[in-house]
């Protein structure tokens, strides 16, 4: 007989703005995707309508009925709790709080549903089928306008009692630093992230640096992003150069602090950030082996992420995934 765990699962990636679903083959693959407005100023009502959507469209538009995938796996904004499939009181999901997201999806669709956070989605989906694939032990940095992350050992995700395992990006890398949003100073987040990049380049143009970049903006720092400061490194300038060689410095000091912690065979660097190439691993790199422990860091492989945008929704089926493979032997013991 053929095996539940042979047929494609549904990925989730909720987002504050997208919500995208995937069918997605039990060896990692895409068969179909879908996108829509996740229109959170609607409420939660109309949220959760907009994701049973997505997903019936996907289901459509992959030909697949529900007695055909294996469940659904759902990446969405924390805190919430993976053991009651709560979402709790996320900050880019304005007016939600303590809502059962798991189970409005499984009274939908009454297949297996599985609920957790969409750093450890991301996180998942490149142990699954990116850059981590086949290694138990790794950790992955995800830089985007914070820096969100997920720690995967003996080849499971690490939550913690509270679900809050793996924020990587809240770690102090400066005791006396930048304000975090968490209420933190000197969080690696305040440095590396996209935020975090437009601010140390605005300090340094005020405090009288020569750039391109300020031509690129036209005078106006508002409009600067850390796009235009990358793009302004592929045009040679100094100053781009030195804020990313600053920035793959910072991060590798988050690195060093996780390197000697954990002791993980691999660390993936995800986000746009990573098209800095050699101009952000290099110094990373540097860092962590002039910071951490020589044994550990000669193990940790840093590497870039290699699902870019996919990797939260394939992550997603992933977990359900795994989910059902631990639960199975199981349920035949009990057969
Ligand atoms: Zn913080």
């Amino acid at each position: 007989m053929q095996s539940h765990l042979d047929q494609p699962a549904i990925g989730v990636d909720l987002g504050g703005t997208n919500i995208v679903c995937a069918a997605v083959m039990a060896e990692a693959r895409i068969i179909e995707k879908h996108k829509r407005p996740t229109e959170v100023p609607k409420g939660v009502e109309q949220v959760v309508a907009n994701i049973k959507q997505c997903i019936h469209e996907v289901l459509r538009k992959a030909h697949l009925s529900l007695e055909q995938i294996s469940g659904i796996g759902i990446g969405s904004p924390g805190p919430l709790n993976t053991r009651t499939g709560i979402v709790i009181n996320p900050a880019n999901l304005h007016g939600w709080h303590n809502v059962p997201l798991r189970k409005m999806i499984e009274d939908e669709f009454h297949v297996p549903v599985v609920l957790d956070n969409d750093a450890n989605a991301a996180a998942y989906g490149e142990k699954w089928a990116g850059a981590g694939k086949g290694v138990d032990n790794l950790v992955v940095f995800t830089l985007g306008t914070g820096v969100g992350g997920g720690i995967i050992m003996d080849g499971k995700l690490l939550h913690g009692p509270d679900d809050t395992a793996g924020e990587v990006g809240h770690c102090t890398i400066d005791y006396n630093g930048y304000q975090c949003k968490c209420g933190n100073r000197g969080c690696l987040e305040t440095y590396v992230s996209a935020t975090g990049i437009v601010r140390r380049t605005i300090e340094a143009i005020r405090q009288g640096r020569d750039t391109i970049i300020n031509k690129m903006v036209e005078g106006d720092l508002n409009r600067l992003t850390s796009k235009i400061v990358y793009e302004a490194l592929e045009q040679g300038d100094a100053l781009a150069c030195e804020i990313f060689e600053e920035t793959g410095r910072l991060l590798g000091v988050g690195i060093a602090n996780i390197v000697n912690t954990l002791n993980p065979e691999m660390i993936v660097i995800s986000g746009g950030v990573i098209q800095a190439g050699e101009h952000l691993f290099r110094p990373t790199r540097e860092e962590v082996r002039r910071r951490a422990f020589e044994e550990p860091t000669r193990t940790a492989k840093i590497v870039p992420a290699q699902l870019g945008g996919d990797a939260g929704v394939i992550g997603a089926a992933g977990i359900l995934v795994q989910h059902l493979t631990l639960k199975t032997p199981t349920q035949k013991n009990h057969g």
